[in-house]
């Protein structure tokens, strides 16, 4: 997004943050009531959607630990170019998408709380997988845990890691890591917690009614789609224009007849998302631009309209 793109989304309707006098005008905000939930509720849904990332994240381990130990295959050992634990940040991600699903379900805002419940169960996903193997190893027929200790076998496993390229040949022997292992050990903790924050960035990404306290789940969106960047750029600016005099529906009918209906997709697209709370009338209708040439990548807005307006999508 340009700076310029940010200065037309407020200079044709003001921001929601700038008071209810202000954006009341032409996009329909009123200042709502929040509805508070008792702290006996907010803890047993706490407690709720803390139990569905602790199976996620149980299952995780358990699943890695089955294909380490049945196939000599652990998935969040799995690196890109040697510096990217891309099996630890999917891991880390499967992890925490317990809490996601709690969270929607229970309408559950994601606090600062969950985001540390998130990120530390991502990490001892990462601990719980090391000691499920170290609890069923044996040596010579003995328990692997009567003979050291769990840190021991940290240490040990870490700096005896060895890594293996995927172009190498089934003949080459792997690379041993040594004390370059304890390097790609923290790699793995990092990419764990990175995906757990991935999951709180999708909560976090979801609009919700402060009336009713619950996530606008109910979304329709429609996409027009050029080749031509100006194009786009004009369809913006008219739809930036009916909104800003507070014609939603007009601008959501304009929408629907743009666009180009060719068989193969534009480079240039301008969507409209409309949300609304499924409890009560609270909406809210999003414009957004892009345009991709090569590398470069153009935004326009997004442009966020909440209303009450009982709007419809063609
Ligand atoms: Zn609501």
């Amino acid at each position: 997004m340009t700076k310029g793109d940010r200065k037309n989304i407020w200079d044709v309707g003001g921001s929601p943050s700038g008071g209810a006098k202000s954006c009341a005008g032409n996009f329909g905000w009123s200042v709502q009531p929040r509805r508070v939930k008792s702290s006996s509720r907010n803890l047993i849904e706490d407690l709720i959607v803390s139990g569905c990332g602790f199976l996620t994240s149980t299952a995780v381990a358990y699943a890695s630990h089955f294909m380490s130990k049945e196939w000599d295959f652990a998935p969040y050992t799995w690196m890109v170019n040697w510096i990217l634990p891309a099996g630890a940040l999917f891991c880390g991600f499967v992890a925490a998408i317990g809490y996601w699903i709690g969270a929607r379900i229970y309408h559950h805002r994601p606090s600062k709380m969950l985001l540390a419940n998130i990120v530390l169960i991502s990490c001892t996903t990462f601990f719980a997988i090391h000691h499920l193997d170290y609890s069923e190893a044996r040596v010579n027929g003995m328990r692997l845990q009567d003979r050291m200790s769990f840190t021991d076998y940290l240490v040990a496993v870490t700096e005896s890691m060895s890594y293996k390229s995927s172009r190498s040949s089934s003949d080459d022997s792997p690379t041993e890591l040594g004390k370059l292992g304890w390097g790609v050990a923290l790699l793995q903790i990092v990419g764990f917690s990175l995906g757990g924050f991935g999951v709180y960035g999708m909560l976090v990404a979801v609009p919700y009614c402060e009336r009713c306290s619950k996530y606008l789940s109910e979304k329709q969106s429609r996409t027009a789609k050029w080749k031509d960047v100006e194009l786009l750029r004009e369809a913006f600016a008219k739809l930036v224009q009916i909104l800003g005099e507070g014609r939603l529906q007009d601008a959501l009918d304009a929408h629907a007849g743009m666009g180009n209906r060719g068989r193969f997709g534009g480079v240039a697209t301008l969507t409209m998302e409309l949300r609304k709370c499924p409890a009560c009338e609270n909406r809210r209708l999003r414009l957004v631009g892009h345009h991709q040439k090569g590398n470069k990548h153009t935004s326009f807005g997004p442009i966020d309209i909440p209303t009450e307006e009982p709007l419809r999508m063609s």
